[in-house]
């Protein structure tokens, strides 16, 4: 964080300090001590794989999500494409994702051989849409991948009922969720697996890449932890073709320190979110999130829907006020899935929410006074500032 003179439309203006949209630093500097003597038993011990915190962290994250069994892996997506082969799913399948998500949802699906079908997301909680996943069920569809957007569990209750009715499988896409609650389960606890990225942007966060899968299925958990290392169920024994897809012992260490803050964090970014929520209440044309009944979000992101998210994203950076775009364009519109041969308009709610969105600076530590800020410049913007 720099405090800066800065030109502000050609006015020298001194600003404030500025407001990045994330501040890791924020969040690490009371651990610094802990990390340090963490990262120094490592040092000494050696065991930068397969280290006894690898388990340590799998009980303690299985148990915070409710659930018997977490496997640590090397990324989310590992944990989506593992999780995904331990199911079965290959070479001629189908697996439904929502339209809008991050790239992973749907590069899992590819990666395994399958062929990703988007379907749309509801338009008041963003979640994968449980009449449009089921109107996309196939003979050859054999998962759902619910993606609970921006840390608001979908609505997993309808789309279980349909995945249950069609005879496929659940997995959730929980990497924008931890601790996150709808209707009194907890994210990654209804479906076959629950996957978790902990990318050091996510609620809870590792330095550097990591993920987990966490479910109650015991046999799944065997697959799981074969594939990640090399297909081996005992050493040199190849049982299946596999991955080097582990969780490193430093990023458990790390994830051990800090699972016993993520509550208290979440609580902040929950109460940050709802000082947005009343400051910015009736401003401009803008849209504020939406929490459904009986649901806790997790607050990864707060975001908010207006006419030129750029323009609003710009005005914002010029007063040192970071931003961010999730996601500016559709996974069914990416040149990446152009061989699938969607068209403009077919998932309406995604791409508005595309071309509206815009996500304002959220994590545990930014203040009150902080969030005054921001909404007193998206009111100054919105009065034609
Ligand atoms: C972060 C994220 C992932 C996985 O990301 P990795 O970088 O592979 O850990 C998957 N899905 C969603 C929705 C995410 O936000």
């Amino acid at each position: 964080m720099v405090s800066t003179l800065r030109h502000v439309g050609g006015r020298a203006a001194t600003a404030a300090t500025d407001i990045p949209f994330l501040d890791l630093g924020r969040v690490h500097a009371g651990l610094k001590v802990e990390l340090l003597d963490a990262f120094a038993g490592l040092i000494d011990s050696g065991e930068f794989t397969n280290g006894p915190e690898v388990a340590r962290f799998e009980d303690e994250f299985a148990r915070y999500c409710g659930l018997e069994h977490c496997v640590g892996v090397a990324s989310g997506l590992d944990g989506l494409r593992l999780a995904l082969l331990g199911l079965g799913v290959g070479a001629g399948d189908e697996v439904i994702v929502p339209a809008l998500t991050f790239a992973a949802t749907a590069e899992a699906v590819s990666q395994v051989g399958a062929t990703p079908v988007f379907a749309d997301v509801r338009d008041d909680d963003y979640g994968l849409d449980s009449r449009a996943a089921a109107a996309a069920i196939t003979t050859r569809t054999r998962a759902i991948i619910p993606v609970h957007l921006y840390g608001q569990v979908a609505d997993m209750r309808s789309l279980e009922d349909e995945a249950a009715g069609h005879g496929v499988a659940l997995v959730e896409d929980a990497c924008q969720a931890h601790g996150a609650r709808r209707a009194g389960r907890g994210a990654g606890a209804t479906g076959a697996a629950g996957v978790f990225s902990f990318y050091p942007g996510k609620n809870l966060g590792a330095m550097g890449d990591a993920g987990a899968v966490v479910t109650d299925d015991t046999e799944l958990v065997a697959t799981l932890r074969a594939l990640r290392e090399h297909g081996q169920r005992r050493k040199y024994e190849h049982e299946l073709e596999g991955y080097t897809a582990r969780l490193d012992t430093l990023q458990a260490k790390v994830l051990l320190l800090k699972l016993d803050h993520l509550d208290a964090w979440n609580g902040e970014r929950a109460a940050a979110a709802a000082w947005y929520s009343t400051a910015l209440a009736e401003v401009g044309d803008l849209q504020l999130p939406t929490v459904a009944a009986e649901s806790e979000p997790a607050w990864h992101l707060y975001v908010v829907r207006t006419a030129d998210p750029e323009r609003l994203s710009h005005f914002l950076r010029e007063r040192g006020i970071g931003s961010g775009r999730h996601y500016p364009q559709p996974l069914h519109l990416a040149p990446a899935y152009e061989r699938l041969g969607y068209k403009a308009g077919a998932f309406p709610v995604s791409e508005a929410v595309a071309a509206q969105a815009l996500s304002l600076p959220i994590f545990p530590g930014i203040t009150q006074d902080e969030i005054a800020r921001v909404a007193d410049a998206i009111r100054e913007y919105s009065d034609g500032g």
